[in-house]
């Protein structure tokens, strides 16, 4: 998950990394009382808040000298469009005295296996600009997942990035320091650009880049709150309350399967059968797991027939642990859950554990919205022709 810039300097303050005050707003005249509270009349910046960068080059950041500045650029700035992201809110920041631009940020280098620091004294710029024009400027230090960045690493990063002398120990502070947000809050990217000295000397993180890693998030309760709820698919979000593997896509053929290996070639199938009926596609991943209960089965149906887009279900499932009459018995049970809910053309190939059972169960219960499929070919041939019915 990606935060906001002002999510990302409050996760620095937290973290003792030193960053300039900040308050969001959402209308013009909000942008003007954040002025004034921070600037105390004086200067202050206004930041377009949107999940992309270059948003200083795209207009989205505007020093205001006054609080009727501050609103005129809020105006401007509040519904923007930054490379297709809309600005929804802005942040006021306490204006900086900028004497020069630098760059840091650490993230996880998954092709060496390992932590990888970047930092340059040549700040500000885009940096994948400057990695391929001026790569000498751009120092890279692999970090030690074990160690992190302590005293020694971030003097080493220092070094390397040729820093002054007179700012070396300050510099190295602000690097542990934003190990510390790393490490501590579970992220998978910090990164500052710029990383400014003012004119008074003083080391200031002005812009920050935070990804966090989902997979920790059972370590951070609090960090459900820095989700944007206005980005979240509502299936997904429902898909997500009852613990399924979901991902929507853009097509009309819903797909259930158990295992995400047999999912990802349902996907394939389905695709491949679409061909011949008109093109249509999966509407979906959905990836009901080993266990998979009545109830787990009911839910993901629930999910999948509350998509408008939905034409017809493919359930794929080949029982394993769980056996297909159990799986069959799921069905039958979410279809009596969902009553008049159900109300679109179900198509489903089981194979495996107790295949004969499961295809005797739904044989008898013979509900009407559901065909039965011998092969996964034939499932999808038939689903895809029945969404494209
Ligand atoms: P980005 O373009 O999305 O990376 O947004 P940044 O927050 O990095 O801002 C872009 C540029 O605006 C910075 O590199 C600075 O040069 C400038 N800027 C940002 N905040 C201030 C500030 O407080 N004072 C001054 N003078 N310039 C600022
Ligand atoms: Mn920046």
């Amino acid at each position: 998950m990606d935060l906001f810039e002002y999510q990302a300097r409050d996760v620095f303050e937290k973290h003792g990394v030193p960053v300039l005050g900040g308050i969001v707003a959402t209308t013009p005249d909000e942008a003007r009382a954040a002025a004034e509270k921070l600037g105390g009349g004086g200067v202050v910046v206004v930041k377009a808040q949107v999940k992309t960068g270059g948003r200083g080059k795209a207009g989205g950041v505007k020093v205001a000298k006054t609080p009727q500045e501050a609103y005129d650029h809020a105006a401007a700035i509040l519904g923007m469009d930054i490379k297709g992201h809309t600005v929804h809110r802005v942040m006021i920041a306490e204006g900086a005295d900028i004497a020069e631009e630098f760059y840091f940020s650490v993230l996880l280098d998954r092709a060496n296996r390992s932590y990888l620091a970047m930092a340059s004294v040549e700040g500000g710029m885009e940096i994948e600009i400057l990695a391929v024009e001026r790569p000498e400027a751009l120092a890279r230090i692999e970090v030690d997942p074990t160690v992190g960045i302590d005293a020694a690493k971030a003097a080493e990063i220092v070094a390397a990035a040729g820093f002054d002398a007179d700012i070396a120990e300050d510099i190295a502070d602000v690097f542990t320091k934003l190990w510390t947000v790393y490490q501590a809050e579970d992220a998978t990217l910090v990164e500052v650009n710029p990383l400014v000295r003012t004119g008074a000397g003083k080391i200031v993180a002005l812009d920050g880049k935070v990804s966090l890693d989902e997979n920790a998030s059972f370590r951070h309760p609090d960090h459900a709150e820095l989700e944007d709820a206005s980005a979240v698919d509502p299936l997904e979000a429902k898909a997500a309350e009852n613990d399924l593997n979901y991902v929507k896509l853009d097509g009309s053929v819903g797909i259930i399967g158990n295992g995400a290996g047999l999912v990802m070639s349902t996907l394939d199938v389905v695709a491949l059968a679409g061909e011949k009926h008109g093109g249509v596609t999966p509407a979906n991943f959905l990836d009901i797991g080993g266990g998979a209960s009545a109830a787990v089965m009911a839910a993901g149906l629930d999910v999948i027939l509350g998509d408008a887009q939905v034409k017809s279900v493919f359930v794929n499932v080949f029982g394993g642990i769980t056996a297909c009459d159990e799986v069959a018995n799921g069905i039958v049970k979410a279809l009596e859950i969902l009553g008049d809910e159900a109300s679109k053309p179900l198509v489903v190939r089981l194979d495996g554990n107790n295949v004969e059972e499961g295809r005797r169960i739904l044989a008898e219960a013979a509900h009407p919205l559901v065909t039965l499929a011998e092969t996964m070919d034939g499932g999808a041939d038939k689903a895809a022709e029945l969404a494209n019915a």
